[in-house]
């Protein structure tokens, strides 16, 4: 185990290996820490949809630069992300039907393949629904969800053919500073020196940022899903879809199953520490209630399995992408639940900003950490 790196990265999810994976195609030797075993944080616990559609241009660009390697993973990073195309459709209600129009047009002047659909068509590509109260919705034909534990390990392996460390079980403890910069760290296997420290800790991100002495306004987002047993009557494929109206997400999984997710009631600010391995009192029901509503058919199905994870939360609920602090001292963390997407496209720009002092595949700087000090 060598102990000097150009990079120290504190965090083994999608965005350590990401970032391990770009700084080592640019010939930069890193080192990830990752205090438990590698995705074992949200990485490993995420829903992993794949999808191109935000309200803010800079990350759907991120998604759709992301979209070129899931739906070539083989090619452009190697080894599997077991990327299925299901098709996505995501539902707003009625009062949102001209920002929707807005939105369609900023996706296609990116170049993204996305269409408003009627009612009628949302029933055609899924007759279960229920497509009663709704105007319009948006398809993505090409988007769909991915495997994060296969998308990680294959980045992470990837890293390694370039000359990255992973060392699990290695808890940081202190960064150390030097003349105003970075100069290392402390970590429960021993000290490592650096002159660059990336914070990829997740929900933990905010005690990491202390250990530099930077106050980071990342707090933590919960989210619980479950896994449903689906009745015959549903196919085992379908579109991936976000239902705004009834704040609900779900889609097809292997084995007959459906994941979802409930967008509301989503806990901040609890201690990702006390993880509770399953899902909040009342969650399973009201979820179940919430899907009944768009695809009634559900009632005939019954629960297969839960599971909670915890994401960091930013003010914004947008991500925390750069230099913040001491030299050297970077941020990539605060994802705010949707940050499996983009990771691909993340650690790109964040080598870049490393390296070249600029991002210049996407423009990440309305994601500057910095922005929270004015
Ligand atoms: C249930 C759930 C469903 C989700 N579904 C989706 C989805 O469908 N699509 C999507 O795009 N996003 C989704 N997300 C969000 C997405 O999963 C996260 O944004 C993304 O995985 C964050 O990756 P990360 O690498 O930043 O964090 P993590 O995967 O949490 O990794 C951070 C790592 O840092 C380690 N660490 C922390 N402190 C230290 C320390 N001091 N020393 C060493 N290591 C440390 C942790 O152990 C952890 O492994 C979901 C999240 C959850 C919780």
């Amino acid at each position: 185990m060598t102990n000097t790196a150009d990079a120290i990265i504190i965090g083994g999810g999608i965005h350590g290996a990401s970032l391990a994976f770009h700084l080592g195609e640019r010939g930069m030797k890193t080192i990830v820490l990752e205090k438990n075993s590698l995705a074992s944080g949200a990485t490993g616990r995420s829903s992993g949809l794949i999808r191109i559609n935000y309200d803010h241009e800079a990350e759907s660009q991120l998604a759709w630069k992301s979209f070129s390697y899931f739906s070539n993973w083989e090619e452009r990073v190697g080894g599997k992300c077991d990327f299925t195309r299901t098709g996505f459709i995501k539902i707003t209600h009625p009062d949102y039907d001209n920002a929707l129009r807005k939105n369609i047009t900023m996706h296609q002047n990116l170049g993204v393949p996305t269409l408003l659909i009627d009612p009628s068509k949302v029933k055609d590509l899924a007759p279960f629904l229920n497509v009663d109260d709704f105007n319009l919705a948006i398809y993505e034909p090409e988007s769909g969800y991915a495997d994060p534990n296969a998308a990680t390990s294959s980045l992470m392996d990837s890293a390694k053919k370039h000359g990255a460390q992973l060392i699990q079980g290695a808890t940081v403890t202190d960064i150390q500073l030097a003349s105003g910069k970075v100069s290392g760290v402390r970590s429960s296997v021993g000290d490592f020196s650096t002159p660059i420290v990336v914070n990829a800790a997740g929900a933990w991100a905010q005690p990491v940022a202390e250990m530099a002495g930077v106050k980071l306004p990342v707090d933590t987002w919960q989210h619980d899903v479950i896994f449903i047993r689906q009745p015959k009557s549903i196919p085992k494929n379908y579109p991936t879809i976000i239902d705004n109206i009834n704040q609900i997400y779900f889609r097809p999984e292997e084995g007959g199953l459906t994941l979802l997710g409930l967008e509301d009631k989503n806990t901040t600010v609890e201690s990702p520490h006390n993880y509770i391995e399953g899902t909040k009192p009342g969650f399973v029901q009201r979820a179940i209630e919430q899907i009944c509503k768009r695809a009634p058919a559900m009632e005939a199905g019954s629960l297969h399995s839960e599971q909670d994870g915890y994401d960091g939360n930013s003010p914004d609920r947008r991500a925390i992408l750069g230099q913040i602090g001491p030299e050297g001292f970077y941020a990539q963390c605060g994802f705010s639940g949707s940050g499996f997407k983009t990771a691909p496209a993340v650690g790109l720009c964040m080598a870049e900003l490393i390296i070249d002092g600029e991002a210049k595949t996407v423009d990440i700087s309305s994601f500057d950490p910095n922005r929270f000090l004015h």
